[in-house]
């Protein structure tokens, strides 16, 4: 099975110009979401990490079912007012304007070892903001991990070059 051919192109969504990667066919296809799982872990299979970081929303399925993987523990990291308790937060940019992320204060602790999840990393700004805001905690960015990786956007050379290890298990050219 190639993992790739499991991640369905959704031409010009959300608009004219992207191709969507719409991972929701593998997260369906039962060989395909468990070997994608594996092979994400497998660095760290039998280490000692403390916590998996999940992006909103997808990020969420993936981080969960790679946290229960390395028994850890899940951390969500959330749109600004959806977490109950208090947070830290972190404005970002996107395409038009600024978005803002939160995670609780007290979910990840000084020292603690974090890999953040993802589905896919683009130009990088969302998983720059979310590392950033894991490091503004005291924890330590283990590594970022992603099904997805869009080379041509330069997401994970940034994240590189801030001292994150990135792993990514497909490429697609463009954007
Ligand atoms: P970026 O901050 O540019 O790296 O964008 C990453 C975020 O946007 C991730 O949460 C992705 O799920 C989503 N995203 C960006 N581009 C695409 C794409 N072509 N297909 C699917 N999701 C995308």
């Amino acid at each position: 099975m190639n993992l790739a051919d499991t991640i369905r192109a959704i031409p010009d969504y959300p608009k004219p110009g992207i191709v969507f990667r719409d991972i929701t066919t593998l997260l369906g296809n039962a060989r395909a979401f468990r070997r994608t799982v594996d092979e994400l872990v497998q660095p760290w299979a039998g280490g000692k990490i403390d916590k998996v970081a999940g992006i909103e929303a997808r990020g969420f399925i993936l981080g969960g079912a790679v946290a229960h993987q390395l028994s850890s523990g899940f951390v969500p990291i959330r749109k600004k007012g959806k977490l109950p308790h208090e947070t830290v937060s972190i404005a970002y940019s996107l395409e038009y304007g600024v978005d803002e992320m939160e995670v609780h204060k007290d979910a990840i602790l000084p020292g603690e070892r974090v890999i953040l999840v993802d589905d896919l990393i683009a130009t990088g700004g969302t998983a720059v903001a979310a590392a950033t805001l894991i490091r503004s905690l005291g924890a330590v960015v283990e590594a970022a991990c992603f099904i997805v990786d869009l080379p041509d956007l330069g997401g994970a050379d940034k994240l590189r070059a801030l001292d994150v290890p990135v792993r990514t298990l497909i490429e697609f050219a463009g954007h």
